[in-house]
């Protein structure tokens, strides 16, 4: 009798992690997310629209090198650590990402621009000439570029995504991609975090109208 009763609350304890899991829907892929993930993918990203997610429609993204050397291979870092979450088609001109060498004001300078819906329309990346004062050099500030090209909007304390250091993409960075691009752009994130963050004023908007425009800079090292 005793066992019984055991049996059936573990079977409701199933029943609810498996909902609870299942909560987030629409995309595929994500049922393994957790809270965590999602409250990463809010402070790195999801932050700019309110909690909406931010990317480029397809995760097929093309790339114009321009006169920056490495370039392909700097990006293909990102396809190699989300597993092919996103890949990259190098083109010449009239591409998604745009790399040139460039005035930075720092290392490297990314300019995202993306529609009120999510959707990044059009990214350029300038890359400042001299690296001498670059951690890592070209290899490390175009891939770190990279980075804020696909939807990596903010900075993180380590790896490839800190501000001046150079350094791996970590696993938490990978993740991060892998589960913004397992979810429509767009997507509201705000109910899977099961914690209460200070919204920014809203500027989502579902018929895409505004676009807006982010400037992110890599900073000389310190
Ligand atoms: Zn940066």
């Amino acid at each position: 009798m005793k066992r019984n009763r055991v049996w059936v609350l573990c079977l409701a304890l199933a029943v609810f992690l498996a909902s609870a899991c299942d909560s987030g829907g629409g995309g595929g892929g994500t049922s393994g997310a957790t809270a965590a993930d999602y409250q990463y993918l809010y402070a790195m990203n999801a932050f700019e629209l309110g909690g909406h997610t931010i990317r480029w429609p397809s995760n097929v993204i093309s790339v114009s090198p321009g006169d920056v050397p490495g370039v392909a291979e700097s990006f293909n870092r990102w396809s190699t650590a989300t597993g092919g979450a996103v890949s990259f088609v190098y083109t010449g001109g009239g591409a998604n990402v745009s790399v040139h060498y460039g005035s930075s004001g720092g290392c490297g300078v990314t300019h995202v621009a993306f529609t009120g819906a999510g959707v990044i329309s059009s990214v350029a990346v300038t890359i400042e000439p001299n690296q001498a004062y670059c951690d890592g050099g070209l290899s490390a500030t175009v891939s770190h570029e990279a980075g804020h090209a696909i939807g990596f909007l903010g900075h993180d304390t380590t790896g490839m995504m800190h501000p001046f250091r150079a350094g791996p993409i970590t696993s938490q960075q990978a993740n991060m991609i892998r589960l913004l691009y397992s979810l429509p752009p767009g997507t509201d994130i705000t109910g899977r975090m099961r914690t209460k963050v200070a919204y920014r004023a809203n500027k989502y908007n579902a018929s895409g109208g505004r676009i807006y425009h982010l400037v992110i800079r890599r900073a000389c090292r310190r």
